[in-house]
């Protein structure tokens, strides 16, 4: 078993008055289910906790208090130092119920981590996600009745619940998604709700030195690198771009053997030789992997089962990705990305002047939430568990509050993060331009294809990604079928034919 990924990748809890009625727990990550039942304060909690073999450390009990944690956290030497006396709690659900136990749902605003976590306590139950929501969590209240699961698709069948303060989730009546950063205070009688914000991205800015913002930077890096790496040998899936080099290198430095390292790409576009340029840098044991575009795109339906995600442009970005891990076999592993460094630092911003770049990572910050692009689910769904240092929170604080002029500098774009890692790569791997996953590995030129090849016009290609995304999600998400029965093809020409069918009736 996979000890080395967190104690628990995912949950399906119910906190109910009355005994309730189980759900059926619906997941598409991978992994061994443990049941665990308890009696709080005449309340009933039951929670089936998904796993890699040792749940233990997911779940805490103590003073009428339980708490259910999926995923990790990055600071927990900290965080003990914050507790009284010499008490050292043994895995993070039983650190949590110590905090809570001090600052109750303050304790949430302490943490750096990926996680989803629900304390259940007298006639109360809590929902918190980590400061980016990198691990999605749904809920679902009625009075007497808290629901809540780490993906969507296990709340389909629950009874419609009343609005709280969280955004509901497309046609599943009651279900809601708790925002990124924030703890719901849930009152179980009642299933009032009162939510806290326990991060938001910095506004202030920044004003240091050159060598200070590089060497923050550096240092802020190597620690969430370093969290995030367990005993067993780090797999970094690398495009040879700046952001994948960069954990990759810092993975390399702190791991006492060669690393793992494997990149993905398609007959119609790949970074293999620039990846293989960093692979040969670090003596990695460095693996690609080859798929046709269409097979990339008949996996289309698993991603949005993976990421519950509506933004099409998203699933561009994640439909490579879960391509690839889909085709890393297990035992399940812990994997490190560069994915989302360019939003805090506006390196898909190719624009030089200075006001616009700030303009450009406000915006890029106030929308990431639900887009659900951190979701351990895309690996979760072959048994795998990645992670991505450059949304540890310490990193986003640092990033996020630069000035933008130490963001795009001497003309080129993410220069404090090329300048930190300028004397760990080859200078080819410092200065190489950025190219997106979805342009790399040919994923938006070969859906935009099979689009235009089903009859749509070029000028409502977005729309109908748009569509098939929307259809994907209704089938995988609402309607709970399994991907392996959805057909890509079949949900393009439903789109293309829709918007036919559109466009024939505006010309009437
Ligand atoms: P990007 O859109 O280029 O920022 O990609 C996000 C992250 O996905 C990168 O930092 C890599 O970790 C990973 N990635 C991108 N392209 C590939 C690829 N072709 N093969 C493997 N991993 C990739
Ligand atoms: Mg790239």
């Amino acid at each position: 078993m996979a000890r080395n990924l967190p104690a628990s990748v995912g949950f399906l809890v119910e906190v109910s008055e009355d005994g309730g009625s189980p759900l059926d727990p619906v997941f598409a990550s991978l992994g061994s289910r443990t049941e665990l039942s308890e009696r709080i304060d005449g309340q009933s909690l039951r929670a089936v906790l998904l796993h890699s073999g040792a749940p233990d450390s997911a779940h805490a009990h103590a003073r009428g208090t339980t708490v259910i944690l999926a995923g990790e956290l990055y600071n927990q030497d900290e965080l003990i130092r914050l507790l009284p006396g010499d008490a050292s709690p043994v895995g993070d659900a039983a650190l949590v119920l110590a905090l809570f136990a001090v600052y109750d749902v303050h304790a949430f605003r302490l943490l750096n981590g990926r996680f989803a976590a629900l304390v259940g306590s007298a006639g109360r139950t809590v929902l918190a996600t980590d400061h980016a929501g990198s691990v999605p969590l749904y809920a679902c209240a009625t009075a007497g009745r808290v629901l809540a699961a780490t993906e969507a698709k296990a709340l389909r069948a629950a009874p419609a619940g009343r609005p709280i303060a969280a955004r509901p989730v497309r046609r599943l009546a009651g279900v809601h998604q708790v925002p990124a950063g924030t703890v719901l205070d849930i009152a179980v009688g009642t299933g009032k709700c009162v939510a806290h914000q326990t991060w938001t991205p910095p506004l202030g800015r920044r004003i240091v030195s050159e060598n200070e913002a590089v060497d923050s930077v550096r240092r802020v890096l190597e620690r969430a690198v370093a969290a995030r790496t367990g005993s067993d040998t780090p797999l970094v899936v690398l495009s040879g771009g700046i952001d994948s080099s960069s954990v990759a290198t810092l993975a390399a430095r702190r791991s006492a053997g060669p690393i793992d390292t494997v990149s993905m790409g398609t007959e119609e576009a790949d970074e293999f030789p620039q990846a293989r340029v960093v692979a040969t840098h670090l003596a990695s044991a460095h693996r690609e992997i080859s798929m046709s575009t269409a097979d990339l795109l008949r996996q289309l339906p698993h991603a949005v089962w993976a990421a519950e995600s509506l933004d099409p442009d998203i699933i561009e970005y994640l439909l490579p990705l879960t391509a690839l891990y889909l085709r890393l076999e297990g035992p399940g592993r812990r994997i490190l990305t560069g994915y989302g460094a360019d939003i805090p630092l506006g390196g898909m911003h190719r624009e030089d002047r200075l006001p616009q770049l700030d303009t450009a990572v406000c915006h890029d910050m106030a929308t990431f939430d639900g887009l659900n692009e951190m979701t351990p689910v895309l690996s979760g769904i072959s048994g795998h568990w990645s992670t991505h240092p450059f949304w540890d929170r310490d990193v986003l604080d640092v990033l996020v509050g630069l000035e933008a002029g130490l963001k795009r500098r001497y003309g080129q774009d993410k220069w404090v993060l090329r300048a930190a890692m300028g004397d760990l790569l080859p200078h080819e791997v410092v200065i190489r331009p950025k190219l997106g996953v979805h342009e790399g590995s040919g994923t938006t030129s070969s859906f935009t294809r099979l689009l235009t090849e089903s009859s749509v016009p070029p000028g409502s290609v977005h729309r109908a990604k748009h569509l098939v995304v929307q259809q994907l999600f209704d089938q995988v998400v609402v309607e709970g079928r399994h991907p392996d029965e959805v057909k890509t093809d079949a949900v393009v020409q439903w789109a293309a034919d829709r918007l036919d069918a559109d466009a024939r009736t505006a010309a009437q």
